[in-house]
């Protein structure tokens, strides 16, 4: 049969099949995933096959073979074995909620997510939240920063879980799709998927207040079927998207306006700092490339801390 993992707690796995039943599986032997060394071989989103046991008189499932992923997210384990844990797979799009204060979100938190999003080729969606606590000069930087993301090629929405404006928007991209949400947390991730759900209450935000205290639990993954034809995976305790370790060479390709330019940099492996005829400085300097976007690429190419929030009219 074959089947998508829903849950997984790290010796059975939750599998739903085709025809829409869920079987308690677990794995035989050893999974090897090529290329990932990583302390679960299963990971909720992934698409499996398995075969029905009877084990006196219940039905229980063996996974047999896991499907090849179309994307996964990870994080590295804090212990001593360093070891990989994948904590989702095949993921169709991640919503990172942004609000300008309560809590504030920095346009580097912003530029790093988007980062990592890239290198796990999840698409990412960005939802500007709280619309309706926002005064006119608020709702001016709202606009130039979706202005500035729509230019990098990302969709924005101005929202508000709580009045419910956009929120129909939110559902619509959601349907036929596999989403998760990100940001900060107050950023109102549970208020908006009780309002796309109700009833539906994600751990997310809960754990990452654990987090600050510097506990460290293993926490996995799951994954949600809406009333709508949709899906949401919660992942407790992610409140960001993980690191993602990238060789500086690399970094401009997650940045997808500047990778669109990079063919015509006099250098192929043109950094866009100091070199000769670089594409991305000129259309920085012509106001095509946003000067925040290009100040992040700097701090995370030098590997420094979030540390700015981009300027409404930049210098
Ligand atoms: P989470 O930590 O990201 O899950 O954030 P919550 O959903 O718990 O929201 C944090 C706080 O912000 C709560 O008091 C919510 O009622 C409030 N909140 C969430 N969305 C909105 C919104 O669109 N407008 C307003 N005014 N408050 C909101
Ligand atoms: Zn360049």
């Amino acid at each position: 049969m074959k089947g998508t993992v829903y849950k997984s707690t790290g010796s059975w796995y939750q599998v739903k099949s085709e025809a829409g039943k869920f079987y308690d599986c677990r794995i035989k032997g050893k999974f090897r995933i090529k290329g990932i060394k990583s302390t679960n071989p299963v990971a909720v989103g992934d698409r499996v096959e398995f075969d029905i046991e009877d084990k006196e008189g219940a039905e229980q499932g063996v996974i047999k073979e896991i499907g090849k992923r179309e994307n996964y997210i990870i994080r590295k384990s804090v212990n001593l074995s360093k070891q990989t844990h994948i904590i989702a797979s095949n993921i169709d799009q991640v919503f990172l909620l942004i609000t300008l204060n309560n809590p504030p979100t920095l346009t580097t938190f912003i530029d790093r997510f988007l980062v990592t999003a890239e290198a796990y080729h999840v698409k990412a969606v960005l939802l500007f939240n709280k619309v309706d606590t926002y005064n006119e000069d608020e709702l001016v930087e709202v606009k130039y920063l979706a202005a500035m993301y729509r230019n990098a090629g990302y969709d924005c929405i101005g929202i508000s879980a709580k009045t419910g404006k956009n929120v129909e928007k939110v559902r619509e991209m959601m349907t036929g799709k596999t989403s998760m949400f990100a940001g900060h947390s107050g950023t109102g991730k549970s208020t908006l998927v009780n309002a796309i759900e109700p009833g539906l209450n994600l751990k997310t935000s809960e754990i990452s207040e654990q987090h600050k205290q510097g506990q460290h639990t293993t926490t996995f993954a799951e994954m949600f079927d809406l009333s709508f034809d949709a899906r949401i995976i919660d992942t407790p305790g992610i409140k960001g998207f993980g690191v993602v370790e990238i060789a500086r060479e690399e970094l401009g390709d997650y940045f997808p306006e500047f990778f669109e330019l990079k063919q015509d940099c006099k250098f192929h492996n043109c950094l866009h700092l100091e070199e000769p005829k670089c594409a991305v400085k000129d259309a920085l300097e012509e106001g095509e490339i946003a000067w925040s976007r290009y100040k992040s690429y700097l701090q995370i190419l030098e590997g420094e801390e979030d540390n700015y929030r981009a300027d409404i009219y930049p210098k």
